[in-house]
């Protein structure tokens, strides 16, 4: 018998943050001839680097694989500052999409090195956000993960010590290091909350009130994405069975024999139309319930080389083609109102 309920969490998929990334690559595959390349996955999504990859986008691990001239994007994780300078002497045009909550913490690490602080950076090695972070001031950072703690730190000045954080952490493993950095470094000096930005802790809020009704969750999302992993942890964390998903192609019959809710919800890099398909999958034999725990309103606007570079086509063809009426938007005014599920179904046809 099918479970009777899933019980959709509500903020999920998508933040700010990737709804930008997505709609800037986007542009770049309309604007530019294939190959477009991009520096890093756009997002820690396989079904989304996939759309790409299908209309052109070539994603590369190394700044030297971009042909010189070509037009390159730097992805939403954020980019070390030879990347960066490197992609900006090789490519024609370089858009960083970094997310603007990424490059606070970018420009927090500098700040506080170029004050002598010794930063201890809570992070996954090897993530992509973590090495961008990192590199802003590696001779300044000793990086921990959450798991181990602060073990092996010892800085030469405890009362000049500074804690900052990856974006997509869980919120108790980074409690659990800021009270260990608390306890040893009284003087410790951080953001005001921390660096967790709020799509993180509001898809873990929502997860925690998920905990309280369901018998199993699943979470949409890639392997590579942090939040999602996060998501797992967290539900784990309140006692439930759960279970990180691809798409409705990685769901085990046995999961579902045994659950009667299903929670269900998607990390910040997860198309909504997967979870779609996981519910159709799972056919509730009482529907689906909505539990939301806040509404979320964030937008970032387009990287400003790409609003440049848009703002220049837009001149050129109206230069052309005789000036848009001045009570008509142009691109650039209508940004907010589409999203990155429009951009991703726009490319799907464009391709
Ligand atoms: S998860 Fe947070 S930091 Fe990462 S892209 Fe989204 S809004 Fe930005």
């Amino acid at each position: 018998m099918p479970p009777s309920t899933v019980l959709l969490a509500e903020p999920r998929g998508f933040c700010a943050g990737v709804e930008m990334a997505i709609k800037a690559l986007t542009w770049m595959v309309r604007v530019f001839e294939p190959p477009v390349y991009c520096f890093h996955e756009i997002v820690h999504n396989r079904w989304v680097v996939k759309a790409f990859e299908d209309v052109g986008v070539i994603f590369v691990d190394d700044i030297e694989d971009v042909p010189a001239g070509a037009p390159v994007m730097l992805s939403a994780h954020g980019s070390a500052p030879e990347v960066v300078s490197s992609a900006e002497e090789r490519a024609g045009i370089v858009v960083d999409a970094v997310c603007p909550l990424v490059t606070k913490v970018h420009h927090e690490v500098r700040r506080m090195a170029d004050r002598g602080f010794e930063i201890i950076y809570v992070g996954h090695a090897g993530h992509d956000e973590a090495i961008g972070t990192v590199a802003e001031a590696p001779e300044a950072i000793t990086l921990v993960e959450p798991e181990t703690g602060l073990t092996d730190f010892a800085p030469a000045d405890p009362s000049k010590v500074a804690l900052l954080a990856q974006t997509t952490l869980g919120v108790h493993e980074w409690q659990a290091v800021l009270d260990e950095a608390q306890h040893s470094f009284p003087a410790v000096s951080m953001a005001r909350k921390s660096d967790l930005c709020y799509a993180t802790t509001n898809r873990q809020d929502a997860v925690r009130s998920l905990t309280e009704s369901a018998d199993l969750i699943l979470v949409v999302g890639s392997e590579s994405s942090s939040n999602t992993r996060a998501l797992v942890r967290v539900a784990r964390e309140g006692g439930v069975a759960a279970y990180r998903i691809d798409d409705v192609n990685s769901i085990e019959d046995t999961w579902l024999d045994s659950a009667t809710v299903v929670g269900l919800t998607a990390g910040a890099s997860a198309p909504d139309h997967l979870v779609q398909e996981v519910i159709d999958r799972i056919n509730p034999r009482d529907g689906v319930r909505l539990l939301s725990v806040t509404e979320e309103g964030e937008y970032f606007p387009l990287p400003p080389q790409l609003r440049s570079l848009l703002r220049a086509l837009q001149q050129t063809v109206e230069a052309g083609f005789g000036a848009r009426p001045s009570a008509e938007p142009g691109p650039l005014d209508r940004d907010v109102d589409w999203n990155a599920t429009e951009a991703l179904a726009a490319i799907s046809r464009y391709g």
